[in-house]
């Protein structure tokens, strides 16, 4: 099985690395120590690859639902039967606890499942036409893709930008991370010992713009699938609209929490401070504006404190961990520079907000509460464990709140007023809402953002229909 000694690119189902490539150090965050080294592709290996899912994409677009549901089913089922490996590849190049690593890779095996199912239901239907005419619209695999993905979830980004391709019958050249890039590695082998064919799905590695620009300026690439930051979607689609691709873009949020005044503090609290840390806070639908009703914001935060004080920080194989270093060293950084401008502006630090030791990347579990709007950290994706908690003088002034961003990915509401919870669900301007919970993602619900988050869904059966372009074929 890949590990960080063997780092490859998987072009054409060929293991490359050498041969006078440049070359990175893959880190563990935990120790800032090099685990391995990782090829970057040249011109040359980036052109093979293209031309290699021109050819996939030929071929694959032909076989059958069945085949392309039988490659996903066997994948998946290899995943599981390696979860745990992948799971300490994942922890040891990203720093999460091994227990949400592998419980990631196990994602990917249920989402190649959902998919297996789905690419057999791509219906289509026939128009209403005069006898001795017909007009059907069919659904047809929209081409070979490019997917980007993000070092926050490395085997669940590659997941998404590789199943639902295969699943509609695309090729598919992806980039992991190349800051964590042995778990994707590994979801594709699964892949390709599954069935699929090794010009169908391929990884390649390098400087990220130069990859992207190399294979965006290719005609053969129809759809481009990016997991990142909003700046780097942006000029991704930019690209892709040289040449009318099409474009999924998955992008940063900054959910916000509703905290009602008919909600039981204790309950939130027991949900919603774990899902706030999980991942040290680098997730993409993390919640992180805390709006709380006046009522409850004493006692909300000062419990939030509490539990937020008593999360064991350490490294990810550690099976005590609840929290892990942040994954780059950029991390630590960016966040201790928003919490000075948040501090400047008159926000309070309750618990945290510094770096822990000198090793690795770790930061403590931060609270800040009665932040300013005008912070940073209000209008920007902190992407850190920090969560942000305001009083809030009415419900009116907690969605005008929620709303105020330009993002609109995740939204958490607590509340069982049943009025209220049909506002909610109309009003609130994000692509996934969950109301008395913390959960927004499962491989049968479409997951992606509005505005500033995005456009296009990943997983549910829209993961499968954003791989495919309707086609009407009139007969007389
Ligand atoms: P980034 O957008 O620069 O990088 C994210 C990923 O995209 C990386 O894996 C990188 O390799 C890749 N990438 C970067 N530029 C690219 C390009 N031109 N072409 C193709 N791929 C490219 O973000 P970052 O510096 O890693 O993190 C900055 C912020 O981005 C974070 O603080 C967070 O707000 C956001 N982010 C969001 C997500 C998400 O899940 N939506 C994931 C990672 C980062």
């Amino acid at each position: 099985m890949t590990d960080h000694s063997s780092l490859h690119l998987l072009i054409g189902g060929e293991q490359l690395s050498g041969g006078g490539r440049e070359t990175q150090d893959v880190i563990d965050p935990a120790t800032a120590e090099v685990l391995g080294t990782l090829p970057h592709a040249s011109a040359d290996d980036l052109d093979t690859a293209l031309a290699n899912a021109d050819k996939g994409f030929k071929e694959w677009r032909r076989e059958s639902a069945d085949k392309r549901a039988a490659a996903l089913t066997k994948a998946a089922s290899l995943i599981r039967e390696r979860a745990k490996d992948i799971g300490m590849l994942l922890t040891r190049e990203q720093g999460k606890p091994i227990k949400e690593a592998i419980g990631e890779v196990i994602y990917c095996a249920m989402l190649f499942e959902f998919y297996a199912g789905e690419c057999k239901r791509t219906y289509g239907r026939e128009l209403v036409r005069p006898t001795g005419q017909s007009a059907r619209v069919i659904y047809v695999p929209v081409g070979p893709v490019a997917g980007f993905a993000a070092w926050n979830f490395p085997a669940i980004n590659v997941a998404r930008k590789v199943g639902g391709a295969i699943a509609a019958g695309c090729s598919v050249i992806v980039k992991p991370s190349e800051e964590t890039p042995a778990a994707g590695l590994a979801l594709v082998q699964a892949l390709l010992d599954g069935g699929v064919p090794a010009d169908v799905c391929q990884v390649v590695f390098g400087v990220p713009d130069e990859v992207s620009r190399h294979l965006l300026a290719s005609p053969v690439i129809r759809k481009v699938t990016f997991t990142g930051s909003t700046a780097v979607g942006k000029h991704l689609t930019k690209l892709a609209a040289e040449d009318m691709k099409v474009t999924t873009m998955e992008l940063g949020g900054h959910a916000p929490v509703m905290v009602f005044k008919d909600s039981d503090v204790d309950t939130v609290l027991d949900t919603m401070v774990g899902a706030a840390f999980r991942n040290a806070g680098q997730v993409c639908v993390s919640p992180t504006r805390f709006l709380v009703e006046q009522d409850l914001f004493e006692n909300f935060r000062d419990g939030f404190i509490e539990r937020a004080k008593a999360i064991t920080v350490g490294n990810g194989m550690d099976q005590d961990t609840r929290m892990g270093p942040m994954a780059n060293e950029r991390g630590p950084e960016g966040l201790a520079k928003k919490i000075a401008d948040a501090k400047d502006k008159g926000a309070k630090i309750d618990t945290g907000g510094e770096r822990i030791g000198n090793q690795g990347f770790f930061f403590e579990p931060t609270v800040l509460s009665e932040v300013p709007t005008n912070a940073e950290i209000m209008n920007e994706e902190p992407f850190g464990p920090v969560a942000l908690i305001n009083p809030m003088a009415s419900a009116d002034a907690i969605i005008e709140e929620a709303n105020r961003l330009p993002y609109g990915l995740a939204a958490y509401a607590w509340t069982n007023d049943p009025k209220l919870r049909s506002r909610l669900a109309a009003d609130v301007e994000a692509g996934m809402l969950a109301i008395n919970g913390a959960n927004v993602s499962a491989p049968d619900a479409p997951f992606g953002g509005v505005k500033w988050s995005g456009h296009g869904q990943e997983d549910g059966a829209e993961g499968v229909m954003h791989c495919m372009v309707p086609k009407t074929v009139h007969e007389s």
